[in-house]
């Protein structure tokens, strides 16, 4: 971490400012910190790998000791969650070489890590509809600069299309250390990751940031109110400040890892004061896939949402926010473009045949929307999706661009 971030950072628990401890063991080349231990009044965190580490839970606490100790490499082992020699060993191996994908160091990480369906998840109809909000809300409330949060932003899908809108760089932080390692690396590089707890106050100074998402994980927060309070908090004072909250489930309708989902109307009262826009998520899904535009201007009735699955809610200073935004093709992000991992592909003279695949019955039921911008079988003409890759952009390639037959994957992803 560069030194300048301890400007934002602040104790959770003591809100006072954090400083390098000098008298203990510390790496730093210049203002790059990459291990030692911060100090506020009340405590002390670890810096691992580069990463602050602002919580108190056993692994930060096993953490600290080994830096203190001296050893870096067992603070890093500790928050990886990495127990047996083997696997800690495995890990240390994927990550030493450059030739590592995403897919190799996740293996690494063992079946406990991502059970789930991270190869997919550029097309996934949670992303395509999160994404399409988060570039068109960021993207108004940023357009003279200004500084953007995704808390409880994982592995960084997301948080990969704040990068070229935030400027300072965005801050990516999450709970779960090695997902915040794998977002620096692979998926949303040149974001500034921070390990810390939703469920504590958060560890930045009131005004830090213009911008404060959290996508796909507040039905997991149990400390709602707080919550809300400290990303309001965050965007404090800035004069574009925004609150978004994407994909959070409706505890009226049932759905796949519910969480302790809350009611729409209890939903907008945890904001206390300000009245945030709920919006019904498959609404603006509707809006994507046809490409008629994502419409955050329009009032959805309390009926209407209460049969919702899923809900976004914005908080904003800003009125361009709640307008028709047109639904823009997915913009380069320094990765490279890839027929979807979700289908199978051969290849015939000058063509691609691919075929629509999925990973499992499970995936199929509970991702079935994608159906809906996914064909069963497509030809894709193998000269254009190569000048694609080679950085032209040929029409006959947007279309499929925009239906995610053909992906902007990070590079080295799989
Ligand atoms: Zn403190």
């Amino acid at each position: 971490m560069h030194a300048d971030l301890l400007d934002i950072l602040r104790c959770p628990y003591c809100g006072s400012r954090l400083d390098l401890v000098r008298s203990l063991f510390h790496r730093a080349d210049g203002d790059t910190i990459s291990d030692g231990v911060l100090g506020c009044e009340c405590c002390v965190f670890p810096i691992v790998d580069g990463i602050p580490v602002l919580h108190l839970h056993p692994a930060a606490v096993t953490a600290r000791g080994h830096l203190e100790a001296g050893k870096p490499d067992l603070a890093l082992r500790a928050m990886v969650g990495l127990d047996g020699e083997n696997e800690a060993e495995q890990f240390e191996a994927a990550a030493a070489s450059s030739d590592s994908t995403f897919k190799d160091i996740v293996a690494a990480l063992g079946p406990r890590f991502e059970a789930g369906y991270f190869l997919y998840r550029f097309s996934d109809p949670t992303f395509v509809v999160a994404d399409a909000v988060v570039r068109a809300v960021a993207g108004t409330v940023l357009r003279g600069g200004g500084r953007a949060l995704d808390i409880c932003g994982g592995s960084g899908h997301l948080t990969r299309a704040l990068v070229p809108l935030s400027s300072p760089a965005p801050v990516l932080a999450d709970l779960f250390f090695p997902k915040i390692w794998l977002a620096r690396r692979f998926t949303a590089p040149g974001a500034v990751p921070v390990c810390c707890d939703g469920n504590s106050p958060l560890p930045f100074v009131r005004g830090a940031f213009d911008f404060a998402m959290c996508a796909d994980a507040f039905m997991f927060i149990w400390t709602k109110r707080q919550f809300v309070g400290e990303m309001c908090r965050a965007v404090d004072g800035a004069a574009r400040a925004t609150v978004l909250i994407n994909h959070t489930h409706n505890q009226l309708v049932w759905s796949p890892s519910h969480g302790q989902a809350l009611t729409p109307s209890a939903y907008r009262n945890l904001f206390e004061g300000v009245q945030p826009r709920v919006l019904a998520e498959s609404r603006l899904f509707a809006g994507v896939v046809k490409g008629d535009g994502l419409d955050l201007g329009y009032t959805d009735e309390l009926e209407a949402l209460n049969r919702e699955a899923a809900l976004t809610l914005i908080a904003s200073t800003v009125s361009d926010v709640f307008a028709v935004h047109p639904i823009q093709s997915p913009k380069p992000s320094g990765g490279e473009w890839r027929i979807n991992p979700l289908y199978q592909v051969r290849e015939e003279t000058g063509l691609i045949r691919a075929t629509l695949h999925f990973p499992s019955p499970d995936y199929e039921d509970e991702y079935r929307a994608c159906r809906e911008y996914l064909p069963d079988e497509v030809s894709i003409d193998a000269a254009a999706l190569k000048a694609l890759q080679d950085g032209g952009s040929p029409e006959s390639m947007w279309e499929w661009v925009r239906r995610r037959v053909v992906v902007e994957l990070p590079r080295k992803y799989c």
